[in-house]
């Protein structure tokens, strides 16, 4: 017994903010580079979760300063 899918079709990429996505890393600091990597690996492979994620290590990174 087969029922009709209610969706069919491809899932739907949804349009997110880009500023979910804003990072702003500072030259030099190797926990920015580290974090970008991940970014761009994350936008290669399409991983909208990671991407955020990287760009949170960004944004809250306190480039190198203690505290
Ligand atoms: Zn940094």
């Amino acid at each position: 017994m087969t029922k009709p899918h209610p969706y069919p079709g491809p899932a739907v990429e949804l349009p997110l903010d880009d500023w979910l996505y804003e990072a702003k890393p500072r030259e030099g600091c190797p926990q920015c580079a580290a974090a970008l990597v991940e970014l761009e690996a994350a936008k290669k492979s399409r991983n909208a979760s990671d991407r955020f994620d990287a760009a949170r290590k960004i944004r809250q990174c306190k480039h190198g300063r203690s505290g």
